[in-house]
């Protein structure tokens, strides 16, 4: 008998979902035993069911499974969620009651304020919420949140500087794949030869997602950063990779050489050093002039890492950078995985 933890997957047929199966298949503390799909592919093996958007075909060990109804009836009690939003936000609070953990890629929950909004390089601590949100719900499970991928492309240099020098402005303009609006996205005749510069909603999620993220746990609550974040989100012909242009206000002054030495330097909390899927560089920092880039860095540490560059003195703010992660996987699969990982290890999910 296998001795992994046993995990589900919700809404495994859509684009996140089968990065979680890419991640999935082979981890060395879960194991994939129930997968679920909407009306359309539940019933279905789901190697049928499935528009399958990866490399190669989709693994053997779940290729015949049969997707399974999105229901509170499911046998693991771990479930990874990739549901799209209307259906997360019905959906999910059931699984919770009913007992079920759930690490959430979608919206709903994550500005709910007895929810864990978490990036476990940035505020392992926040999962210090879990207790508080049963009590106050009265569920025996309980839901931690992933930030929007976009979010997460810039939010980890900027809790670094936070912590570091404090910040008081940051204006952010994101450059961000087609892939994040999930399959069959932006439609081709918007994207190719173009840019949108709206994405429905993602302008507010860099506005506020980040002030939560770096904001400090105490007493069972979350006290926001007290930054103020100004956004611009873009749509471009890229396929995965949001790239995060920013220029920031700091409480303390800082020159570029500074900032440039202290992402050289930054090493992620110690209690995540150690997880399974935790790459050996986490962040990276670009000395050259052209990059970031998304084709060349998205897949920089597996698909885990941020990629920062372009750090220079604002003639406006006092630092501006660039920063890039991918969507699907750190901005969304991955950073759940590795959220999972971290939950263990706090042992809030018991092994
Ligand atoms: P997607 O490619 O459009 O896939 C959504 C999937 O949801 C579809 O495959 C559909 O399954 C399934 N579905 C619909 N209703 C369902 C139900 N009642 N039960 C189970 N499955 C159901 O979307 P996505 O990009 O994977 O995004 C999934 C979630 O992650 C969204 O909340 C999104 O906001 C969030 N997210 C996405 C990204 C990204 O970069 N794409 C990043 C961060 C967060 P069938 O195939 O079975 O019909």
């Amino acid at each position: 008998m296998s001795s992994k933890i046993p995990v589900g997957i919700l809404a495994a047929t859509g684009s996140v979902g089968q990065r979680f199966i890419q991640h999935l298949v082979g981890h060395p503390w879960f194991e994939i035993t129930a997968l679920t799909g909407s009306e359309r592919t539940a019933g279905r093996p789901y190697g049928e069911g499935v528009n399958w958007l990866l490399p190669g075909d989709p693994p053997a060990a779940v290729a015949e499974m049969i997707v399974q109804p999105t229901e509170p009836n499911l046998a693991p009690r771990v479930l990874f969620s990739a549901l799209p939003t209307a259906q997360a936000r019905e959906l999910e609070p059931k699984f919770a009651q009913a007992g079920y953990i759930v690490l959430t890629n979608a919206s709903p929950f994550r500005m709910d304020p007895c929810v864990p909004l978490l990036i476990p390089e940035v505020n392992p601590d926040h999962t210090a919420l879990i207790p508080r949100q049963k009590e106050a719900y009265g569920w025996d499970g309980w839901i931690v949140a992933n930030a929007n991928c976009s979010t997460t492309s810039i939010v980890l240099p900027l809790q670094i500087l936070h912590q570091t020098f404090g910040i008081e402005t940051a204006v952010v303009t994101t450059l961000q794949a087609i892939s994040g609006a999930g399959y069959p996205g932006v439609p081709s005749l918007d994207i190719i030869d173009n840019i949108v510069p709206y994405i429905g909603g993602e302008d507010g999620k860099l506005e506020t997602e980040p002030r939560k993220l770096c904001g400090t746990y105490q007493d069972g609550e979350i006290e926001m950063a007290p930054f103020k974040v100004s956004a611009q989100a873009n749509r471009v012909p890229v396929i995965d990779g949001h790239l995060g242009s920013v220029s920031v206000k700091l409480s303390q002054s800082a020159s570029a050489e500074e900032v440039i030495e202290l992402f050289k330097t930054w090493q992620p909390p110690e209690i995540i050093r150690n997880l399974p899927t935790m790459p050996e560089s986490v962040f990276i920092y670009r000395p050259e002039a052209n990059r970031p880039q998304p084709r060349l860095d998205r897949d920089a540490g597996n698909g885990l890492a941020w990629t920062v560059g372009g750090v220079r003195n604002c003639k406006v703010n006092d630092i501006r950078f660039l920063s890039i992660t991918h969507n699907t996987l750190r901005g969304a699969a991955s950073g759940s995985v590795l959220n999972a990982e971290l939950l263990v290890k706090q042992g809030f999910i018991k092994r």
